[in-house]
């Protein structure tokens, strides 16, 4: 077995595995709509060197040479729309159909020069070189490129000029006259050595893409509440968490807002359910679209939110409560009827320096009960006792000492 055959049965096992790897990714992560693609593409691509171990024994090589280009340009154009499906973009089909039409044509008129000609090498092979920087103009059209789609982008260029090149190496090593010495060649040899790096390449760099992108999805919807669109409890605990800690390490102010629908059952037994997640709904609404971007919000459960905001000091919280609880006092929500109001309590701390997250919630609920306690539908702040340490009173002070909130 020549060197080239062997580099052969391995690009069939790895082309295999691929195949098998996307095939099962694809089964199982649906949303992962540009697997099913690479899958064909990668089983396409064990086609080719199953021709290629053929072709030696033809006693006309024209047909299978010709199906041997047509497979792997089949295999990469694939490639390409899995990656475009992938990224949620439209594949460049025109494009691809043009390079694939017209270089099929191509292929049939020089298929009787000879081999060793460099003009048909560079026929050969510049069909591969046009759908790679397709391929590369996928991912430039990919606007949330990382890491791993720039490399991929460096990988379908250096595959590119791969193909290009190999007229020329094979110009100076010589590629056999008939496809019977091709197989037996130094060229062949390196050829399909470096088809079968860019193959493995290009394989683990796309099922990483895919894997990354499956498990990041399954994460968001993992911390997404359905109904409202907010972050769930877990979601917001997570990210609010993190925030909190660079406002600390910042040394910025930062304060956290809780509230809670007034009288929520009243709604729902009188108006049912479904008119109670309206009221849910509209109310998630009015929170996020109040709130400063880098702010987080969450629904904590039930009807009970929470947002945590960067930057914010005591009046900026206090302020967005406000406006959030006229925003929502003052929808009239179509399914409760016209004289039907709804309200929400809102309580606010302050991030104080050695926060966790769970202390700051500690001293919101208790600022969110007073105001439960005081009549609803108000926004209450956490009591002076509450003041950063540096601003608070001495203790003996603030034992004697009003609860005049702090503003
Ligand atoms: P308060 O003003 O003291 O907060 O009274 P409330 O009635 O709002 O509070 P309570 O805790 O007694 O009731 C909360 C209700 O919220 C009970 C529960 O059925 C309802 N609820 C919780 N989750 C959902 C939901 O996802 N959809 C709907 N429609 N109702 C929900
Ligand atoms: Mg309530
Ligand atoms: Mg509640």
């Amino acid at each position: 077995m020549s060197a080239a055959a062997f580099v052969l049965a391995i690009n069939l096992f790895i082309a295999g595995i691929f195949a098998t790897a996307f095939g099962v990714v694809a089964a199982y992560a649906r949303s992962a709509v540009g697997a099913r693609w690479l899958a064909l593409a990668y089983g396409l691509g064990m086609v080719n060197p199953v021709l290629e171990f053929m072709l030696p024994g033809q006693l006309d090589p024209r047909p299978v040479g010709l199906a041997i280009f047509a497979t792997f340009l089949f295999a990469i154009s694939l490639c390409v729309v899995g990656l475009s499906r992938h990224y949620r973009l439209a594949p460049p089909w025109r494009t691809l159909g043009l390079i694939v039409a017209v270089s099929l044509a191509v292929n049939v008129a020089i298929i009787d020069m000879p081999r060793a000609s460099l003009l048909r090498g560079l026929l050969y092979q510049l069909p591969y070189f046009l759908v790679q920087l397709v391929g590369v103009a996928v991912i430039v059209r990919y606007r949330h490129r990382q890491a791993l789609d720039m490399a991929l982008l460096v990988l379908f260029a250096v595959g590119g000029l791969q193909f290009v090149s190999k007229p020329v190496l094979a110009a100076m090593l010589g590629s056999g006259a008939t496809p019977q010495a091709y197989i037996g060649s130094t060229y062949a040899a390196i050829s399909q050595s470096l088809g079968a790096m860019l193959l493995i390449a290009n394989g683990l760099l796309m099922l990483l893409i895919i894997v990354r992108d499956a498990m990041a999805e399954i994460t968001a919807r993992s911390e997404t509440d359905t109904l409202s669109g907010l972050l769930n409890r877990r979601g917001f605990e997570d990210r609010a968490d993190r925030l909190l800690a660079t406002t600390l390490r910042a040394g910025v102010p930062g304060a956290m807002v809780v509230a809670d629908l007034d009288h929520f059952k009243a709604i729902n037994d009188s108006h049912g359910h479904e008119a109670g997640d309206l009221v849910i709904r509209a109310f998630a609404e009015v929170l996020e679209a109040t709130a400063d971007e880098r702010a987080v919000v969450g629904r904590l459960g039930g009807e009970e939110f929470a947002v945590f905001i960067p930057g914010a000091n005591m009046a900026t919280a206090r302020l967005y409560a406000e406006g959030a609880r006229v925003g929502f006092s003052s929808l009239s929500i179509a399914n409760l009827g016209p004289d039907r109001r709804v309200s929400a309590s809102f309580g606010v701390a302050q991030l104080r320096a050695g926060d966790s997250l769970s202390d700051l919630l500690r001293r919101t609920d208790a600022a969110l009960y007073e105001a439960k306690k005081s009549g609803r539908d108000r926004v209450c702040i956490a009591g002076p006792e509450e003041l950063p340490p540096r601003l608070a009173p001495p203790r003996s002070e603030r034992r004697r000492g009003s609860r005049s909130p702090q503003a």
